[in-house]
């Protein structure tokens, strides 16, 4: 595996879930116990504030809410993928995470489109959820 040089998540006890899910090619949410209300790894439900909590797989389609294209180098990681964008995409279960789109112009990117998860194994440790569009 060629050296990695971005920075990486931080595992911790909470979102370890998480990244294990990611790194068998998973994504999974954080299901309050109490409400039903679906998070990204969180101690406490933003809904109605209660610490009981399960993982369950989601479906890994969303839409793209919004998105910037990078063309500044701020990290020396990035510098041979700029312009890249950035972007917010919702899951179809109602969290946003904040991702790449791949496979895909940044030209050709709108809010609205159709995406699905991919996993990038960057490290031993660490595969990230990125998206790519649809094919329709
Ligand atoms: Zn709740």
């Amino acid at each position: 595996m060629v050296e990695y040089n971005k920075p990486l998540p931080q595992i911790t006890p909470e979102n370890k879930p998480f990244w294990d899910a990611c790194k068998q090619h998973e994504l999974s949410l954080q299901r309050c116990q109490d409400c039903g209300h679906l998070r990204l790894p969180s101690p406490i439900c933003q809904k109605c504030l209660s610490m009981n909590s399960e993982w369950v797989e989601v479906s890994g389609r969303g839409k793209v809410y919004t998105w910037v294209v990078i063309h500044q180098r701020y990290h020396p990681g990035f510098v041979e993928e700029l312009p890249y964008n950035v972007t917010l995409v919702e899951l179809e279960e109602g969290p946003r995470l904040i991702t790449n789109i791949v496979g895909c112009n940044n030209e050709d990117l709108h809010v609205g489109m159709d995406v699905e998860v991919v996993f990038e194994d960057v490290t031993e440790e660490i595969t990230l959820p990125k998206f790519k569009p649809v094919s329709q």
